[in-house]
């Protein structure tokens, strides 16, 4: 049968566009329907916006540094006005360039909503298309429990539009959005309380690491609250917001914004119309190459629920483009030692396992850590310090982690990822020479065993 298309693909952000680009590059006729704008949650709502706010509250530690360095400033303003409209000016330039991405390498772009019709079928703008395969990757989107006054609340993608910066704000939530929100509201000004359910955030993640970042935002004054949740919200008569928590205290806010982890996007998809399943936890269920239980119709991204990152979106993109279109280039993505940032101020850097997921998968480890006063601070008063660990297998003497709190903990730890990944032993990080001075050089000369 004569399809319309050898690929349609449902979503032009990090992982649609990507596989649209390397099928279309491949010699396949391809589609992209997109309803909403074109690079997707990274580019419009996600990875870029955000790391420009992070930039504009870093701006801060910059000023409170600069005495030591002999300046002297005029006390500082900071318009959210002006942030955000130079951020929406980047936002709007990039999804030009995702056009012209696309089209350049000759697919074909639909704009508006996607609905499968069957198993080779989609139908946009009451339009339908057929295709040998379907790619869906529709991305996520935020999940904000059901709580009486929920609809007083907003996640990151209102935080991003935002008319002017809250005074007071409570971000709730223990992952990456919330810790790097509290750090973007706190730094550019406004009063900032985080609220996380459990003992301590960021679950997962090495436990010096939660440990240390803890210590250093309650250092910079960031008001963190664990074991608290919020039961209701309401709004009063002066227009402020009323957290009412579930030890029955309540907290008055302008803003309470929930970052409490992402649903798949799977709105009005029409998935009824075709065999695909999903998995216990919601989403799409896909086997090691990504084809959904129907054979022509796959899935990537965050709508398939495995590493919700941007570049692994990627890379599951481009496996999805050379299975279907170039099998002799198909590798399989790798899952392990995906190095990832959190955008908090410090930031966090960090590859590989941690302490605990080593010893739960039966290492005996040594565990080499520091933590020091970066050079820049030393002429300053602020005591902020920076954490470095290395997880090593005793037995082996492979590294199996790299863990950093500190200034460009994201620019180090994607160096020390290759490292892993090319399976580095401790002795060869001892060999290798150091850049003097440097923060990353602690990396090489960590020597002394702590645990
Ligand atoms: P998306 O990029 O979400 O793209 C899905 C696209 O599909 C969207 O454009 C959507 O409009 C479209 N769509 C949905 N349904 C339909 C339909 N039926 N018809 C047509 N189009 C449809 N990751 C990092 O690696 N680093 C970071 O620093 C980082 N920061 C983040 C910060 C925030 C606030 C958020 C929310 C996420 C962040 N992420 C980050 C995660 C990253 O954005 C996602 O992992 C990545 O965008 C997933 O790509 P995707 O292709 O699966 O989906
Ligand atoms: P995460 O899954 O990282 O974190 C969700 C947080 O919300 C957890 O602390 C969780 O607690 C808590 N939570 C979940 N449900 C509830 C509830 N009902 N009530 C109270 N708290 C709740 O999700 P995010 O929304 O922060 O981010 C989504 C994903 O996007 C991330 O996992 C990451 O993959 C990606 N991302 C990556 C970034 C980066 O690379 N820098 C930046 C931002 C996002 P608990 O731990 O107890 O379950």
């Amino acid at each position: 049968m004569a399809y319309d298309f050898d690929l349609f693909v449902i979503g032009a952000g990090s992982g649609g566009v990507r596989a649209a680009r390397f099928a279309a590059g491949f010699g396949a006729k391809v589609a992209v329907a997109e309803s909403r704008y074109l690079g997707g949650t990274c580019v419009n709502v996600g990875c870029v916006p955000k790391k420009l706010l992070v930039y504009g509250a870093h701006v801060a530690d910059e000023l409170e540094q600069a005495a030591g360095f002999g300046w002297t400033l005029e006390e500082g303003h900071f318009d959210w006005g002006t942030l955000i409209a130079n951020k929406n000016r980047e936002i709007e330039r990039l999804n030009g360039i995702y056009r012209n991405l696309l089209l350049n390498s000759g697919v074909t772009l639909l704009q508006g909503h996607a609905r499968l019709t069957g198993a080779n079928e989609v139908e946009v703008e009451g339009q339908r298309y057929s295709a040998r395969h379907i790619l869906i990757a529709t991305g996520g989107w935020p999940q904000v429990p059901d709580i009486p006054g929920k609809e007083l609340a907003i996640t990151s993608n209102e935080a991003f539009y935002l008319k002017q910066l809250p005074r007071r704000v409570l971000v709730v939530g223990g992952g990456y959005i919330a810790v790097e929100f509290a750090g973007i509201f706190h730094g550019l000004g406004a009063s900032t309380t985080l609220l996380y359910r459990g003992d301590l955030f960021l679950r997962g993640f090495d436990g010096s690491v939660r440990t240390h970042l803890k210590e250093e935002l309650e250092k910079r004054g960031l008001d963190l609250q664990f074991n608290a949740d919020i039961q209701r919200i309401d709004k009063l008569e002066d227009g402020s917001l009323k957290a009412t928590l579930n030890d029955g205290r309540e907290l008055l806010a302008d803003c309470v914004f929930y970052a409490t982890g992402r649903r798949p996007m799977l709105d009005n998809l029409g998935l009824e119309n075709t065999g695909v399943e999903l998995d216990e936890r919601g989403f799409i269920r896909v086997d090691d190459q990504y084809q959904t239980t129907a054979p022509s119709i796959l899935a990537i991204g965050d709508v398939i629920g495995r590493v919700q990152l941007t570049p692994v979106a990627l890379a599951e993109g481009m496996a999805v483009a050379r299975r279907l279109f170039k099998p002799e280039q198909y590798r399989p993505v790798d899952y392990r030692n995906i190095p990832t940032a959190v955008f908090s101020q410090p930031p966090i850097g960090t590859v590989g396992l941690t302490e605990e997921q080593a010893l739960e998968a039966g290492h005996k480890v040594q565990i080499f850590e520091s933590r020091f006063r970066a050079m820049k601070l030393t002429l300053t008063d602020i005591q902020e310090k920076t954490l470095m660990k290395l997880v090593v297998d005793a037995e082996t003497d492979k590294v199996l982690g790299c863990h950093m709190v500190g200034p460009d903990a994201g620019e180090i730890i994607q160096g020390l990822g290759i490292a892993l990944k090319a399976g580095a032993t401790k002795q060869q990080f001892d060999e290798t020479i150091g850049v003097h001075p440097t923060a990353a050089e602690e990396f090489v000369t960590l020597r002394t065993i702590t645990r």
